[in-house]
């Protein structure tokens, strides 16, 4: 019997970089989490390629290579930036309404049930506790106490519906955007297109514009400030700001 030890001491060290939420989730923390969507082409082969396109969409090119397309919404931030409700003390502010992927860590609901030994892992730095003194979390493949997975798995097939409709549009009317994704999907390590939430919010049911704009376009605004002048952020800087100007923000 394989089985693996895991649990949280809260230590705080995962709540860096990028985000994945759930479209609700980007909704509710607009006023919290600058938010683009991370577009990631997978090549036939691909251990999540089957999940992946059951959660975003499909790209055929030519008549036999086709692409998994994962469309997800997610707080972009840099690597060695706190994620926004990281308190100085290492402690979730926002515990009672933390994001579903922050809930169900260190599994992903992105990834296949049988195929998430690694996340076992912590990354260097982190404090995870992966001791025999600490519970078992996975045993032959199948997650132990699974109602957080199961949550965000229900949560992301849900809203697949609409992120493939919009995904199918703006692929057809972005001829860039397919250029962009064929060159990520050609490169040995994979990579990622980003796309600005904007482009999405049309086709979300029951959005208030207004509303939106006034939580997100100052978080733009303050995140563009944060990263101008490093050489190495100049790719968020520009996002930053070019998702500012698309919502009105100068
Ligand atoms: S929302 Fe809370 S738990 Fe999630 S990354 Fe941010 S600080 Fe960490
Ligand atoms: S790094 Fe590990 S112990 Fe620290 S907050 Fe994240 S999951 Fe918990």
């Amino acid at each position: 019997m394989a089985e693996r030890h895991f649990t949280c001491t809260a230590c705080g060290k995962c709540c860096y970089g990028w985000l994945p939420l759930t479209l609700d989730e980007a909704l509710v923390h607009a006023g919290r989490f600058p938010l683009v969507l991370v577009w990631t082409p997978l090549r036939q082969g691909a251990r999540a390629f089957s999940l992946t396109a059951r959660l975003g969409t499909t790209v055929r090119l030519g008549k036999r290579k086709e692409f998994a397309v994962g469309v997800v919404p997610t707080s972009y931030i840099p690597p060695a930036l706190a994620c926004p409700a990281l308190t100085t003390d290492g402690l979730c502010a926002i515990q009672d309404v933390k994001p579903t992927r922050c809930r169900t860590m260190p599994f992903s609901a992105y990834r296949e049930e049988a195929d998430q030994r690694d996340l076992l892992v912590p990354r260097p730095g982190w404090d995870c506790d992966v001791s025999a003194a600490a519970p078992v979390a996975y045993r032959d493949k199948e997650i132990v106490s699974r109602q957080d997975f199961d949550r965000e798995r229900k949560a992301l097939l849900d809203q697949a519906p609409i992120l493939r409709r919009y995904a199918d549009w703006l692929l057809a009317a972005s001829p860039p955007l397919m250029e962009n994704l064929l060159k990520m999907a050609a490169k040995p390590a994979g990579g990622h297109v980003i796309v600005n939430f904007a482009t999405l919010l049309p086709h979300l049911p029951k959005v208030d514009m207004g509303d939106f704009t006034a939580k997100q376009a100052p978080l733009m605004v303050e995140f563009a400030a944060r990263t101008a002048g490093i050489a190495a952020l100049t790719d968020y800087h520009r996002r930053y700001r070019e998702c500012a100007a698309e919502l009105g923000a100068r």
